[in-house]
C-alpha cells in the first residue's frame, strides 16, 4: 500500500509534457478559470501619475495660515499651470497632482472660506500615491496561475483585453458496474443510479477541465475496451470509477495493461480510496478510482487535483485551514491515513455523522476533510488541526 502523501509525490515527480498554450488568445471575458499560459508583464506604471489618496487640496512649499483655492481637479483631469507657492487647488480622490503640489490635505480637516481655505490639522501623510509605487512597467504583472477574479481586475488594470491561456485539460470520464443506471433511467431490482459519472464531471468541469463523458459500462472487458482505447486517444486525463478492487468482477487494471497503461501505483493506504489506481501511457494518466461515491468524490480532490496540477506545470497548493476540533474523533483501525467529511464553521471543525463511504448525502453538509494519521486512534477535543477545504 503506497502512502497518499507518497503518492502526491509520485505525481508531483512524474515527467510530463505541460498543456500547451492555445493558438490564441481569450478575451478577458472569458478567462476566469484559465490557466494563464505565461507571466505577463505590467505595461503600465501604477499609478501611472502621482495622484491624490483624498479629497482634499493639493499644496507644495511651505505651510501657511490659508491658501488661495484656484480652482478643483477631478479625476480624469490634468492641471493647465503649476502651483505657485501659497496657492492650492481643490482636488478629488484619484485625479493627478499639479506640478508644485507634492501634498494633499483631506478636505474634513479644512475650512473653506472667501477663496481661501485653512487647515485646522496637520496631516502625519502626505495622502500622495506615487506614481509606480504599487507596480512598475515592466514588473511581473501575474505568473502561470489559475485566473480568479482579482487576476482578472489585475490583468485590466494593465491594459490586457485578451490573455494567452493554456489548452484546458480534457478529462474523460467511466463509470463501471452491472448494477448502475443512468439517471432518468427506471431503477430495476439491483440496480442504483451511477451517481460517480455526473459528480466526476461536475469536478472536473468546475476544475476549468474539458469534460468527456463515455457513459456507464457493464463489468464485461471487452464492453469497457473500446472505450478504454478511445478515451487514451481523447483525453489528457481518464477517470474510472468503479472495478479496481479485488471482486470478482475488477478488471479495471487488466484492461488498461491490455492497452499500454504503465501503473504508478495501485492500493493506498488511505481511507477512502484503498483500491485506487494510478498509471499513464505516455501524457495521459489515468485514475481508477473506487465506486463507493464518498470515495470517488474524495479521491478526486486528493489526486485528481494533484494530476491536473501537474499536468497544468502548477505547484499543487491545496486551501487548508487551521481549526479548532469540536468533538472528539476517534477510530478503531488507524492502518489508513483517513478522511472524515467535516464542517468548519466560526473558527471550529467538527466532524459529520458519517457511516462510510456509501453515505454520498454527508457531502452535502460538508465543507472540509479531517485527516487521521496512520497509527492516530484519536483527535482530542480542543485540538488545533489542519482542514482540507473543499
Ligand atoms: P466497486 O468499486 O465497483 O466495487 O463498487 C463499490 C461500491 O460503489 C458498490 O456498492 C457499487 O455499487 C458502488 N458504485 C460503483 N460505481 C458507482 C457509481 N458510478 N455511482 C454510484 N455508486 C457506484
Ligand atoms: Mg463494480
Amino acid at each position: 500500500m503506497t502512502h497518499p502523501d507518497e503518492a502526491l509525490a509520485l505525481v508531483a515527480r512524474q515527467e510530463v509534457s505541460i498543456l500547451p498554450e492555445e493558438p490564441e488568445a481569450v478575451p478577458l471575458s472569458r478567462a476566469l478559470g484559465r490557466v494563464l499560459a505565461r507571466d505577463l508583464p505590467a505595461t503600465v506604471d501604477q499609478p501611472p501619475f502621482d495622484k491624490s489618496a483624498m479629497d482634499g487640496f493639493a499644496w507644495g512649499g511651505t505651510l501657511s495660515d490659508s491658501f488661495r483655492v484656484l480652482g478643483t481637479l477631478a479625476a480624469g483631469r490634468v492641471a493647465d499651470h503649476p502651483l505657485a507657492p501659497g496657492d492650492c487647488v481643490r482636488i478629488m480622490t484619484g485625479a493627478p497632482l499639479p506640478p508644485g503640489a507634492d501634498r494633499v490635505q483631506r478636505v474634513e480637516w479644512t475650512e473653506e472660506a472667501d477663496g481661501r481655505v485653512r487647515f485646522t490639522r496637520r496631516e502625519s501623510s502626505d495622502n500622495v500615491i506615487r506614481r509606480g509605487e504599487n507596480q512598475k512597467s515592466g514588473d511581473l504583472l501575474l505568473g502561470r496561475r489559475i485566473l480568479r477574479p482579482a487576476d482578472i481586475g489585475i490583468l485590466a488594470s494593465s491594459g490586457y483585453e485578451s490573455v494567452p491561456v493554456q489548452r484546458r485539460p480534457v478529462v474523460g470520464i467511466l463509470s463501471t458496474g452491472d448494477e448502475l443506471r443512468t439517471p432518468g433511467e427506471p431503477l430495476v431490482p439491483g440496480a442504483i443510479y451511477d451517481s460517480n459519472g455526473p459528480q466526476l464531471a461536475a469536478q472536473a468541469a468546475a476544475e476549468g477541465c474539458e469534460v468527456r463523458s463515455y457513459g456507464r459500462f457493464p463489468d464485461l472487458p471487452v464492453a469497457l475496451e473500446t472505450a478504454v482505447k478511445a478515451a487514451l486517444s481523447e483525453c489528457d486525463l481518464v477517470l474510472l470509477s468503479g472495478g479496481v478492487s479485488m471482486g470478482d468482477f475488477d478488471y479495471v487494471p487488466e484492461v488498461l495493461a491490455r492497452n499500454g497503461v504503465e501503473r504508478i501505483f495501485h492500493n493506498l493506504a488511505m481511507k477512502p480510496g484503498k483500491p485506487t489506481y494510478l498509471g499513464r501511457r505516455e501524457n495521459v494518466f489515468v485514475l481508477g478510482l473506487p465506486g463507493n461515491p464518498v470515495s470517488t468524490f474524495v479521491n478526486f480532490e486528493i489526486l485528481a487535483k494533484a494530476v491536473l496540477a501537474r499536468l497544468r506545470g502548477l505547484p499543487w497548493e491545496p486551501a487548508i485551514a487551521s481549526a479548532r476540533l469540536a468533538e472528539e474523533v476517534s477510530r478503531r483501525d488507524s492502518e489508513r491515513v483517513e478522511f472524515l467529511p467535516a464542517r468548519l464553521s466560526g473558527g471550529e471543525i467538527r466532524a459529520l455523522r458519517y457511516s462510510g463511504s456509501s453515505m454520498l448525502g454527508v457531502l452535502a453538509e460538508a465543507n472540509a476533510l479531517l485527516r487521521l494519521e496512520i497509527g492516530q486512534k484519536i483527535l482530542e477535543r480542543g485540538a488545533q488541526i489542519d482542514a482540507r477545504l473543499l
